[in-house]
């Protein structure tokens, strides 16, 4: 055990100091550290799910299901095929090279560094670990001050179950992490906003390290004319007011023709009494928002558009109720920045054409939604936008497949993780050629 006080520059050489004895490099030391987190995971589930409902509000059931199940099943794919993705693979050698063989490894970087936010404190800092410990490096975790009691308790568990030579948890907000980041490192994996992401960035390009930013922003949701909308407001409410929206992923904004929007209202309505019963408040599924300046800045944000769902807010307990906003203005404050939090607002737009221009003319997002029967519809939305990923019929889904890269794209980030691509991300892939002397 090291004391939480060790400074930045020590943890950075006490782990450096590991990576170099090699040790960190065998399958089977790989495979000893993801076990170990794994039972963490099992043996204190509950003391972790008691720290993100202190943090964040989030029922047991969330927490299981999308942080510490989420990260159990991460760590079982992985273990599966770990042995099977580090086998070196051979590629052709041209023929003026005749006689010689060529094939690629796959290197351990070193010490690698990982940064995660609060709104799923648990998740975001162990799944990159994951990937990371699976490539064979040290680690340093950075958790989110804005979500103390988690980081609290994953500072204190997890050097008791893993090398705690490999790996370290470094608590702590600006000063901190500033502190951290004047280290060199051999990669950077941030997850947060985009403003930070540029802090990081700079950081690291001062040692050349290479880095993943996983950023946010405001994903779509297109709804077509002529679904199902019972079907598609229960999706669109367990996927957006989950977590009370503070969700990377969640579907941002509902793009919809005039009278599809207003027959999606009344299905809204009655989407959200099913999931959360007529009074949010008082549903033990439903969280709270992280701090009072995202709770004021939300509020901020609900004279936008006409109000259809929700709208009450109580500040001394940070509810805000899962909200939907009807004829929203592409101009107004909500539709200036992610929101982060639970308001959904439907802007209205003519057909498909004037959808897919819309969502051109802004970031590329994240996450792109859509919900129609049409072949042609998603061919279209799949080739004429870019966006991180894109999901029809079902939300946020799409990042529970670990065998599908999860990360962003311009504004949202550079960089993609879980399953193989975590490997990928934190191994470099090493060109091997063998010309015999004879
Ligand atoms: P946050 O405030 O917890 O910040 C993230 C991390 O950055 C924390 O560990 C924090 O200590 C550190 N940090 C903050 N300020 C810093 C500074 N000046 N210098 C160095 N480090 C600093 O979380 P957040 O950024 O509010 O998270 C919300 C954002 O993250 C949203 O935009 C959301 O979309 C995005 N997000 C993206 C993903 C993804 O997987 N792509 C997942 C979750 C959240």
């Amino acid at each position: 055990m090291h004391s939480t006080v060790e400074q930045p520059a020590d943890v950075v050489t006490r782990l450096r100091a590991t990576f170099r004895t090699g040790r960190t490099k065998p399958l089977a030391w790989r495979t000893e550290q993801l076990r170990g987190l794994r039972t963490m995971l099992t043996e204190h589930g509950r003391e972790l799910a008691a720290a993100l409902h202190s943090d964040l509000g989030k029922s047991e059931r969330e927490a299981f299901r999308t942080e510490i199940d989420f990260t159990v099943r991460e760590i079982d794919h992985t273990l599966e095929r770990l042995e099977d993705w580090l086998r070196p693979a051979p590629v052709d050698v041209p023929p003026h090279l005749g006689g010689a063989t060529a094939w690629t490894v796959q290197d351990p970087l070193g010490l690698v560094l990982v940064i995660a936010p609060w709104n799923y404190p648990a998740q975001l800092l162990l799944a990159p670990v994951v990937g990371a410990l699976a490539a064979g490096n040290c680690v340093v975790a950075k958790p989110s001050e804005l979500a103390p009691a988690t980081s609290r308790v994953i500072a204190e568990l997890l050097p008791r179950y893993v090398d705690s030579d490999a790996v370290a948890v470094v608590e702590g907000a600006v000063p901190e992490t500033t502190a951290l980041l004047e280290q060199r490192f051999d990669h950077i994996f941030y997850t947060g906003n985009g403003t930070v992401g540029r802090i990081v960035m700079r950081a690291a390009a001062e040692h050349l390290t290479p880095v993943t930013l996983e950023l946010g922003g405001k994903s779509p949701a297109f709804v077509d004319r002529g679904t199902d909308l019972q079907t598609v407001a229960s999706r669109l409410v367990a996927t957006k007011f989950l977590n009370a929206g503070q969700t990377c992923v969640a579907p941002d904004y509902v793009l919809t023709d005039p009278q599809t929007a207003r027959e999606l209202e009344g299905a809204l309505e009655k989407a959200v009494q099913a999931a959360y019963g007529t009074d949010a408040a008082d549903s033990p599924d439903y969280g709270r928002i992280v701090n009072e300046r995202h709770f004021d800045r939300l509020t901020g944000l609900l004279g936008s558009g006409r109000l259809v769902v929700g709208g009450g807010h109580d500040r001394t307990r940070r509810y805000l109720a899962p909200t939907v906003l009807a004829e929203v203005s592409p101009d107004s404050p909500v539709m200036a920045e992610e929101i982060f939090g639970p308001i959904l607002p439907i802007v209205e737009v003519e057909d498909l054409d004037r959808a897919i221009a819309f969502i051109n003319d802004r970031d590329k997002p994240l996450a792109l939604y859509a919900f129609t029967e049409s072949g042609t519809t998603r061919e279209r939305l799949v080739s004429e936008t870019s966006s991180g990923g894109v999901g029809f019929g079902l939300p946020v889904a799409h990042l529970t497949v670990s065998d599908l890269p999860f990360g962003g794209v311009g504004e949202s980030g550079m960089g993609r993780y879980h399953g193989h691509y975590s490997l990928e991300t934190f191994s470099h892939r090493k060109a091997v050629l063998d010309k015999p002397l004879g």
